[in-house]
């Protein structure tokens, strides 16, 4: 490929998604040739004359060009017309409700919403003066009803949900939201980019917290907002720069630096995932088995059809009750008993007690007798080996 074609933007976006992975958003530096973004641990930039910037860049709240590169690559992966990349997660989220939405205005979250993300809308966002209201991401009539005509500003779904893996179906839920005059938010942070484009299904905004799959090492905390027009890329620009809650450089390179490799670690985690989903739909002490791939999973057919595969996530009830479930998860070794996911390592975790401790006693109570699995890439016959002993009490 010529250098010219590398440059513009067409046939790049025509490119495979693991070439684009490793290439978009960066070209090696002209003046040394560095292969990787360098670290640009730098606040400020020299101007050549008042207002002189160098590619645009002033001050590193506003653009740095290590967060520039990682930015350019989720847009493509993500098919979108802009990225921005934040400190965390909830910073992202907390910059997209500012961005576009206005006190007296409403939100339709899901009912399972992931627990920071529920308590940014309920404790932060409402006393803000944005009102919202839970639905079912899985049932787009429900979804419907809980909009409010003429004030409701977003539609915010996550697909797969957690610990549930519950499935949202992205274009009818589009249809819904752009029908209400909303916009579709998607949190795709357990898809990732490599199994899900939400925006080329409809959605307006994609959101991620990169600390999971797309970092994909455990290794440092961080966000991104994709979006799919101009207009909204201007309101989070504005935002991003406005409320600065912006990742440093050498946080970008760690996140850039693990997103090159998703493709590979999302097919290793998808493999393993199926291999400890056959396994735990065969052994005696489990009572049920929740992975979007099962034909009896109720998303199984939405999620076939918007999904490349269904990812690293398991989760699965035992037949012994919560004393057995907080044994299993006591009693792995490969599996790290810890909060988080999307990782290389594999980690067990008791959602009722750990992760959604915190809705205990609520609608939106997880059963005590379930366990969840992000599964690593490690050797898959050491993982089952570990979920084996676990399981059986040894
Ligand atoms: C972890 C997570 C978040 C929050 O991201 P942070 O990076 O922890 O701020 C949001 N949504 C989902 C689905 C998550 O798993």
């Amino acid at each position: 490929m010529s250098e010219q074609q590398h440059r513009s933007t067409e046939p790049f976006k025509a490119q495979g998604f693991e070439t684009r992975a490793i290439h978009a958003g960066y070209e090696p530096d002209p003046t040394t040739g560095a292969v990787i973004p360098p670290i640009y641990a730098t606040s400020t930039y020299k101007q050549d004359g008042v207002g002189g910037l160098r590619g645009g860049y002033e001050y590193s709240r506003s653009a740095n060009p290590t967060r520039t590169a990682l930015e350019g690559a989720l847009a493509s992966l993500e098919e979108g017309e802009r990225a921005f990349a934040f400190a965390s997660g909830l910073a992202a989220e907390d910059t997209i409700v500012r961005a576009l939405c206005r006190p007296g205005d409403h939100a339709v979250i899901p009912d399972d919403a992931y627990g920071g993300t529920f308590r940014l809308f309920d404790k932060v966002e409402q006393s803000w003066g944005l009102e919202h209201s839970p639905a079912a991401v899985s049932d787009v009539d429900a979804v419907r009803a809980a909009i409010r005509p003429g004030r409701t500003r977003l539609v915010w779904v996550e697909t797969p949900t957690n610990p549930l893996l519950n499935i949202g179906d992205i274009e009818a839920l589009a249809a819904v939201a752009h029908e209400a005059g909303a916009l579709l938010v998607v949190d795709n942070t357990f898809a990732s980019p490599y199994l899900q484009q939400p925006l080329t299904l409809g959605a307006d905004v994609v959101v991620h917290s990169t600390t999971k799959y797309v970092g994909g090492h455990s290794d440092v905390v961080g966000g991104a907002v994709v979006v799919r027009d101009l207009e909204t890329a201007d309101a989070i620009t504005f935002h991003q720069n406005a409320m600065g809650a912006v990742p440093g450089p050498f946080d970008s390179f760690l996140t850039h630096r693990g997103l090159k490799t998703l493709a590979v670690r999302m097919d290793r985690h998808c493999d393993n995932a199926e291999l400890v989903v056959d396994f735990l739909s065969r052994h005696p002490s489990v009572e049920q088995v929740i992975y979007p791939g099962l034909e009896e999973h109720p998303g199984h057919a939405v999620a076939s059809r918007q999904m490349k595969r269904f990812g690293g996530m398991v989760s699965f009830r035992v037949t012994g009750g919560e004393a057995q479930a907080l044994a299993v998860c006591e009693r792995a070794e490969v599996f790290t008993l810890a909060e988080s996911l999307g990782g290389i390592e594999s980690l067990i975790e008791h959602p009722g007690r750990m992760t959604h401790a915190s809705v205990a006693g609520t609608d939106l109570e997880v059963p005590s007798d379930l366990v969840r699995l992000s599964v690593g890439i490690e050797t898959a016959d050491d993982l089952l080996a570990d979920l084996d002993r676990a399981l059986s009490g040894g």
